[in-house]
């Protein structure tokens, strides 16, 4: 993967259009997170202290095309904007003719989501867009699987384009992870089901020295290889492709370690009794509700030993702690492990901050659907035309 770098262009007296995801968080007129809008800041900040006008694109939310609606301005965001650069940051409404960008100062351009072709990637419009400045920085990797006119046709149409520093991190991540790892690469993926991570799982188990898997997706396994798994959480439709990953796996010498011990509860519920059980001894008025210490400890085992982990999705329903031992036994050996370490997936995200892990690991991507493309093996739009326009 080959993309030109902000940092390799001279943007001193440009003009610097950046497309950011600050589609934070908003309740009654107020970001209840402003960790995105943060996350911008140093790709920002670096481009006005070398002089350059700023112009801001992003998104909020999911509002009608062509129409404004008040409660999807990013009204809010700008004022924000405006205390972490230490700076007023005006909102533009009217914006495809043309912005007043004054070197060294930045200027927040509203909703692209209300322009009229922004979904369907009209050329027009990203024409547009592309034109408002004299250099076109896609720093938003959340949307880089969209091929949107702000997220992919603007890099096509720009004069100069380039990844951010948000979006450098996530492809240097993406780089580690899958094209250069350092063995043994170890792949855990959890969460509630296998369809929803099919492809991930697929990709995976096809580049992976080891492949983990958690909570209703090893549900569906065991199954797939035996086990009574009682009334758990799994997917009868699913049982096949997992036999088929289980057995491709096993074929190029790729390991899926399925749980020896499990914790069991007659129902998903805080005051429900939690039982550790052998693997083969779960009772058929039982579910299967978190991997046990066993299997806990043979998995930071193997996380301590790998070269690369990659986590996404928890092993156990970890919101309800008698459930959550085995996530939080995997969420330390990740901050422990001397592997590098990514972690995406909100719930996984999540169970790392609960278990006090997350300044941890060696990269959190908080990309969402695109992460999970990436770990299907997809090529992301918005990157590919960042690789096509390299050398431009
Ligand atoms: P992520 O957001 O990290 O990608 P998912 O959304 O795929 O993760 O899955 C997280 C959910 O899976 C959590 O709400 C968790 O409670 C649930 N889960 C994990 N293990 C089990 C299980 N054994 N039975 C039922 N739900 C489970
Ligand atoms: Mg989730």
């Amino acid at each position: 993967m080959r993309v030109r770098l902000m940092n390799d262009v001279d943007m001193k007296g440009k003009t610097v259009v950046f497309r950011e995801d600050l589609n934070v968080p908003v309740k009654d007129g107020r970001i209840t997170s402003d960790k995105r809008i943060r996350a911008a800041i140093p790709s920002l900040k670096y481009a006005l202290d070398r002089g350059a006008a700023v112009i801001v694109l992003s998104h909020l939310g999911r509002p009608e095309e062509g129409v404004f609606s008040a409660e999807d301005s990013l009204a809010p965001v700008a004022a924000r904007l405006g205390e972490l650069l230490d700076s007023p940051v005006p909102l533009v409404r009217d914006y495809l003719d043309g912005v007043d960008a004054r070197p060294g100062r930045c200027v927040l351009c509203e909703n692209v989501r209300f322009l009229k072709g922004e979904k369907k990637n009209s050329p027009e419009l990203a024409a547009k867009l592309a034109a408002l400045g004299d250099i076109y920085v896609m720093d938003a990797f959340a949307t880089a699987h969209r091929a949107q006119a702000s997220t992919e046709g603007a890099i096509r149409a720009a004069r100069t384009a380039c990844a951010g520093l948000l979006m450098a991190a996530e492809l240097d991540a993406v780089t580690r992870i899958l094209h250069e790892p350092a063995r043994p690469l170890l792949a855990i993926i959890g969460g509630s089901k296998v369809s929803t991570k099919l492809e991930v799982l697929e990709n995976l188990s096809r580049r992976v020295d080891q492949l983990i898997v958690g909570g209703g997706i090893a549900n569906t396994f065991l199954k797939a290889a035996g086990f009574e798994v009682g009334t758990s959480l799994y997917e009868p439709d699913l049982l096949e492709a997992s036999a088929r990953i289980m057995a491709d796996a096993a074929a190029r010498g790729a390991s899926i370690p399925l749980p020896v011990d499990v914790v069991t509860s007659k129902r998903l519920a805080s005051d429900s009794v939690a039982e550790v059980r052998a693997v083969d001894a779960v009772r058929p008025d039982e579910m299967i509700l978190d991997i046990g210490p066993k299997t806990a400890a043979d998995f930071a085992r193997r996380i301590s030993e790998a070269g690369t982990v990659v986590w996404n999705g928890p092993v156990g329903a970890f919101e309800i702690d008698s459930f959550g031992n085995g996530t939080k036994v995997v969420a330390e050996a990740v901050a422990t492990t001397g592997a590098y370490t990514v972690v995406g997936g909100g719930d996984s995200i999540a169970a790392l901050e609960k278990y006090g892990c997350s300044d941890k690991a060696n990269y959190i991507s908080t990309a969402g659907g695109a992460f999970l493309e990436v770990l299907e093996g997809k090529t992301l739009p918005a990157v590919a035309a960042l690789e096509a326009r390299a050398d431009s």
